[in-house]
């Protein structure tokens, strides 16, 4: 899917059409050259999606679609490296061998059953932790580095 179909799909006031947009923008929400050029049509995706209703809120239709204008409206803020958005909470899909597939992220090592993974784009890292029960999960941590220059007790 490229942009183009993208904004057709999330301006169609189609419910089956804006959930596999929205599922395809939650999937590769790293994915800046699919994302960043709806930015500029997102007056027209809010105007057009005014009042849109899913039947069941608690639906998979209805979250995906909720989390994909929240991706929006994160790339429209352009506060942070989208790399953040694997921390999106209530959102545990990102596999991030997958992620490293596709060339977002790189795993760089291990801490204790964790895989260390460093973002390409920005170098935040990352641990991540797979847990399979119904289904496969994955569970990213911000990993905070300690700063290097503070010397303690200098004289
Ligand atoms: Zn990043």
């Amino acid at each position: 899917m490229d942009s183009k179909e993208l904004l057709e799909d999330l301006t169609s006031r189609n419910l089956e059409r804006i959930y596999w947009a929205s599922y395809f923008i939650v999937s590769d929400c790293n994915n800046m050259e699919e994302i960043q050029p709806l930015l500029q049509d997102l007056p027209e995706i809010r105007k057009k999606s005014r009042g849109l209703k899913f039947e069941d809120k608690t639906a998979p239709d209805s979250m995906y679609y909720r989390r994909a204008k929240y991706i929006l409206n994160f790339y429209n803020r352009g506060e942070a490296c989208p790399c953040a958005l694997y921390l999106y909470p209530k959102y545990l899909g990102y596999d991030h061998k997958m992620e490293a597939k596709k060339g977002f992220i790189n795993i760089i090592g291990k801490i204790s059953y964790k895989d260390l993974v460093q973002c390409n784009r920005c170098g935040q890292k990352y641990s991540v932790f797979e847990k399979a029960y119904h289904s496969t999960t994955w569970h990213w941590e911000k990993v905070i580095e300690p700063a290097r220059d503070i010397r303690l007790f200098e004289k």
